[in-house]
């Protein structure tokens, strides 16, 4: 259940980002998670709604955006999307591959008034 850390982590995000914008209320936050993440969204947003209770953000919509998996081979520099979590190379099948994307966490951004 590390949604409820990471819920936490970013809510902190939000509140002290809508702060330094002076907004009086945040009414939408758009999330980006890589893959490799592995959030559970309904989850996530739950434990998202639990931290921001009565505070500015508390009736704000919760967009979440999955980035996948994409790998690059070392090897013969194919770069590929990771389906099934098979980390292989689909040209040559080495296993040496470098994350091009996936490990994402981050608030894209936030609105408010
Ligand atoms: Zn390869």
């Amino acid at each position: 259940m590390h949604e409820i850390k990471i819920a936490e982590d970013l809510s902190a995000i939000v509140l002290e980002t809508a702060k330094r914008e002076s907004l009086s209320k945040v009414t939408r936050v758009n999330i980006i998670f890589g893959q490799l993440v592995q959030i559970v969204p309904e989850i996530f947003e739950y434990a998202f709604r639990e931290t921001v209770r009565d505070t500015i953000a508390n009736d704000a919509d919760v967009f979440i955006e999955i980035v996948p998996v994409k790998m690059k081979c070392i090897k013969c520099g194919n770069d590929f999307l990771v389906k099934e979590n098979r980390f292989k190379c689909n040209v040559c099948f080495s296993t040496d591959l470098d994350i091009i994307s996936g490990k994402e966490l981050f608030i894209k951004s936030i609105e408010g008034e």
